[in-house]
């Protein structure tokens, strides 16, 4: 079984095609929430991974608002501007659909279970040793995915706790006996925020259980052209140049 791991697609529909487009043949996605907020194509986005064959869907913070069920309170100016914007653009079908995505985390099989910000909260974001430490802790599967902060990252306990060292390169391997768990976050579609502007998503390999990460260019004009139009913030536009 292969499994597309999509995060963080933020609207970006130029990204999340591009991301479809070079992941090849794939059993079923997983996608880990936050699919509106930031761009300009939030009606779009939801049709196509509602349109995927096989997918396991959570909810992101921004899809929580995004669909009416929580308000703005805790977004920044930006985020804001950019949901309120995303629920007038929404139609109220899709709204509903948001509305009803699952809370994670998600166990998907043996091997993984999904969530968007923290296996133990799902808004909670999880930025370094310790964050994962208690992620890890509270996990139920060999390998943990999660979003919610927009940068590629892994964490591996051993008897030891330690990040995974490069691990956009390098395949990351589960052990079948059990000896190491696995917290990964594969990046963000739509609106990478590590420094590196490119759609990133991950491959997962439940027969050699291995994980691959992967980035991929995407039409970024494009993208920014339709924020701008949208009357969106600019500097929603220019971020997306610059993956923060
Ligand atoms: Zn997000």
């Amino acid at each position: 079984m292969r499994y597309l791991v999509i995060s963080d697609v933020h609207a970006n529909l130029e990204a999340l095609d591009a991301v479809l487009a070079a992941a090849g043949s794939y059993d079923h996605a997983l996608v880990l929430g936050d699919l509106v907020g930031y761009g300009a194509d939030p009606n779009a986005v939801i049709d196509r991974v509602r349109a995927l064959p096989a997918a396991t869907f959570i909810r992101g913070n921004h899809d929580k608002v995004g669909a009416g069920l929580e308000n703005t309170d805790g977004f920044n100016y930006l985020a804001r501007h950019a949901i309120t914007w995303t629920i007038n653009t929404l139609t109220a079908e899709r709204r509903q659909w948001l509305a009803a995505l699952p809370q994670g985390p998600v166990v998907v099989d043996d091997l993984v279970e999904i969530c968007h910000g923290a296996p133990f909260d799902e808004d909670v974001y999880i930025f370094d040793d310790l964050d994962a430490m208690r992620a890890l802790r509270v996990a139920r599967r060999p390998l943990c995915l999660f979003g919610h902060t927009h940068v590629v990252a892994g964490y591996q306990v051993t008897k030891e706790m330690r990040s995974v060292g490069d691990i956009q390169d390098t395949p990351i391997h589960i052990p079948p006996d059990g000896t190491a768990r696995f917290l990964v976050n594969c990046g963000a579609v739509g609106q990478p925020r590590d420094g590196d502007p490119r759609a990133a998503y991950g491959i997962v390999d439940t027969s050699t259980q291995t994980l691959s990460l992967a980035r991929v260019e995407y039409d970024l004009a494009a993208a920014q052209a339709k924020i701008v139009a949208a009357g969106l913030p600019e500097v929603l536009a220019q971020r997306l140049a610059v993956g923060r």
